[in-house]
Parts: C-alpha cells; structure tokens; sequence
C-alpha cells in the first residue's frame, strides 16, 4: 500500500481500525523531521510512509496506512537480541557485559562506563554490539540464532535486506570505533569486525509495521506469540526486555517518553517504532523522518496521542475491573437456599464466590470477606469458597487465600473449594469439588 493509498483510505467498519485511522489521520499531515543520511540506503525511501498495526492478545491484527511497507528494523531488534541473550545466558551473565542504565546520551554515543568498560545498556549502539556478540556461536550461528529468535518474535521468516547491511558495513566506522573500543576496554569477547558484521546484519532485516506490532505483542503477552502460540521466551526474558525498553529504549528522549507516553518502546533510525502495553497489545510504527534524537515524528507523536486516548500510561490507576467477590451469603446447611438469620445457632455454609482475575489487590479485598471478623462462624460451619468464575489466579495470591483457608480450618471451619484452577493453586482446603453443586450435596451428606 502507498502512502497515497492510505491519506485517502476508505473509513472502517472496524472499531479498533477506525481508531487507529482516526490517529493516523490526525498525524499524517505532519511533516517534520529528517530522513537520516549517515546509513545511504536510509535516504533513498519514501519519506512520506506511515503505518501503524496493533497486535491484540487474542492474536488479532489491526492496521492503517503503511503497515505492510517494508523497512529495515534497525535498532528495533536490538530488544529482541537481548532477549534472545537472556534467554541463552541468563540476566546476570548478561549484565556482567552490558549495564542498564539509562544512558542520557545518543545511540551512537562514544562512552564506556567507568572502570568495567562495560557499556551502558543494550538499547545504544555498544550495548547492542556486545549483546549480539554474546549470543553463542560462530559468526554465522549467532546471526543465524539472531535470524530465527527474530522470526519467532515475527511469526513469520524474516529476510535481509542485503543492501542495508552492504551500505552500513561499507560507512559504519562509528560502529566499529567503538567495537575497537570495547575490545580493547575488555568488554567484548568476540573480534570487532565479527561483531559488527553481525549487529549490522540484525539491523538489515526487513520487516514491516505489522511485524513490529506482532513483535512487541510477544514481550507484551510475556514471551509468547500471540499469532502462532510459540513461546519464544520465558516470562520473566519479557519482563526484563520490556523494562529495559522502558528505561532505554527511545535514545536520549526515555525519560520525556516514559513521563509522556509511559508504554515501554524502541525506535530505530530507519523510522521504525515498537511499543507494548504489558497483558494488552503490541503497537508497531513506521514512518521514516526522525527527530533530532532519532526518532520517528509521526510514530512517536501517534504513540503518544494512542496512550492519552486508551489511557496506556503504565502507572496508570486501572483500578479493580469488577468486584472481587461477587456473591457473599451465609446459607443454613440443611436448606441451601434460605439465609440464615444473624445470630441464629444452626449449621451454616459461608458461600463465597470470587471473580475474574486474582492478583494481589484483588486477593487482599477477598481476604476482608473471609475472616471470622467478617462472619465466618467458627466451629461445625463450612465455607464454600466458589472459583468456578476465576480466570486466573496469581503465585502470591493463592499464598494469601491458602494462608487464610488455613487459619479458618485450624479455627474448625470445615472449607469446601470449588473449581479445578483451585486444586493446583490452593492446598488448604478439606475437600475440592467441580460444582458449587456437588459440594452442597457433600455438605447435606454431612448433616444426614
Ligand atoms: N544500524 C544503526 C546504527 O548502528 C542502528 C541505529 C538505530 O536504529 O538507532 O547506526
């Protein structure tokens, strides 16, 4: 599609693309910015794309403009290499040879730190040399690995643009000033013309926004595709490349960029941008005039306005979704259906029914309506802790209800658990049922 093409696209039926419309179309007619000329084949594209693609959870894929043109990703793989690093060497191996700090200084910046020489992070030039030359292997085994781990992230086999990488290899000196640099400094294992040779053939892959969007959807569902369903990394790989994202990942602009948009990123010098909302979607852009700290005009300025708009910013106060618990009831044991009444000596069932997702906030709200404090009588009661409408439930929460289904038992409440999800998270519980059902009938077999 041109960039034609898309300043005169047809309006959408679909609501998540109109939206993505509607901010391409606020930010297309902006013509700021320059074409970099440092890398020769950057200077000989149409300044004038601009795509944008989002990529869902539920492995859906949006995209207005530009969003198959393709473009080589430049800095933007640089994440997906540490991750890849990461998931090869673990983050303290990795921190051993490259920080991360933010760095306050340009993508190309000639700085090494003080005393280890190791550079700051690996979202700048040196950084990124020293992790790919980290990931295991011969020069062609670490950029096939590099190829593949990145087409994983893609879901889709990414190509070089052979070109891109002959133009960089042949004017890419900063490059290797500072390959020399390292080296020298101790920080970089392999050789330095290996080393660059594989950073700039990681820089030429082509990919397309789209991609980028399906991309950071892998980081933002924590390691796995959300196309494909391949898990490419292990959670935590993701945890860390998204924050490393965040504190590093737009040059000299992070820290405006956190306080503005608040959505961790990358951006690269061909004009490319990757940003994910952790649990939500992945965002690809690409439109190629750059700001003076090199990044993309129209992407950023689009990133920006889709964070304000969907309320992205990650310290955001979402607030609980839906209550926690849903249904709190004391019944009387030999007839489910009638409450009993305050104060009334009668065998009870506490029926407590929880919700959706239980991660530490909503555990702690549910923790107030299981105490004996709240009315759960001690001695010959039963409570019924109802999970069947529980999507989820996470390590530190299943902690804190068994701890309190605990303490209720060694009070003597007899406590039923329903659902299969609370069998594995949840140990102190008497007895585990399918059905809020069958554990009524369990509980009149007990009265009988
Ligand atoms: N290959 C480019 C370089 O090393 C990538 C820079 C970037 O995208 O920030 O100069």
């Amino acid at each position: 599609m041109t960039s034609e093409a898309s300043m005169v696209s047809a309006p959408s039926t679909d609501p998540v693309t109109a939206a993505l419309d509607e901010v391409h179309a606020r930010h297309v007619g902006a013509r700021g910015g320059e074409i970099p000329t440092y890398i020769p084949t950057l200077s000989l594209v149409d300044p004038d794309q601009f795509g944008l693609a989002l990529a869902s959870m539920n492995g859906n894929l949006y995209r207005s403009g530009d969003a198959e043109a393709p473009f080589s990703i430049q800095s933007v793989s640089k994440p997906f290499v540490f991750a890849l690093a990461l998931s090869e060497l673990g983050l303290d191996e990795v921190l051993h040879n490259v920080g991360a700090e933010p760095s306050g200084e340009a993508f190309n910046a000639i700085s090494l730190e003080e005393g280890t020489g190791r550079p700051d992070n690996p979202m700048v030039n040196a950084g990124a040399i020293v992790t790919s030359s980290l990931v295991p292997g011969d020069p062609a085994e670490k950029f096939d690995r590099i190829r593949r781990c990145l087409s994983a992230f893609a879901g889709r086999a990414l190509e070089m643009d052979e070109e891109a990488f002959a133009s960089e290899l042949e004017t890419g000196d900063r490059n290797r000033a500072l390959a020399y640099l390292m080296r020298g400094a101790g920080s970089l294992r392999s050789s330095a013309e290996a080393a660059v040779e594989v950073y700039f053939r990681q820089c030429s892959l082509v990919v397309t926004a789209c991609d980028l969007a399906v991309m950071a959807a892998t980081l933002a569902a924590g390691g796995t595709n959300p196309r494909t369903g391949e898990r490419v990394v292990e959670p935590r790989v993701a945890e860390h490349v998204l924050t490393v994202m965040a504190t590093c990942g737009m040059y000299d602009y992070a820290g405006e960029w956190l306080l503005r948009v608040g959505l961790p990123a990358k951006s690269g010098v061909s004009g490319c941008l990757a940003a994910a909302s952790p649990a939500q979607f992945g965002i690809g852009a690409f439109s190629p005039r750059l700001d003076v700290r090199g990044n993309s005009v129209r992407g950023g300025a689009a990133l920006q306005d889709l964070s304000e708009r969907f309320e992205l910013h990650f310290v955001h106060d979402t607030g609980l979704s839906a209550p926690v618990v849903f249904r709190s009831e004391d019944l009387s044991a030999t007839d489910p259906f009638t409450p009993v009444t305050p104060g009334s000596r009668e065998p009870v069932v506490h029926l407590r029914r929880l919700q959706g997702e239980i991660e530490f906030a909503a555990a702690e709200t549910a923790l107030d309506d299981l105490t004996i404090e709240t009315g759960i009588r001690e001695v010959g009661t039963w409570l019924l802790l109802d999970l069947s409408h529980v999507t989820r439930v996470n390590g530190v929460s299943a902690q804190l209800l068994d701890a309190r289904l605990a303490g209720l038992r060694a009070s003597g409440v007899t406590v039923f658990v329903t659902d299969a999800l609370a069998r594995h998270l949840l140990r102190s519980a008497d007895a585990e049922f399918t059905s809020a059902e069958e554990a009524w009938a369990a509980v009149a077999g007990g009265q009988a």
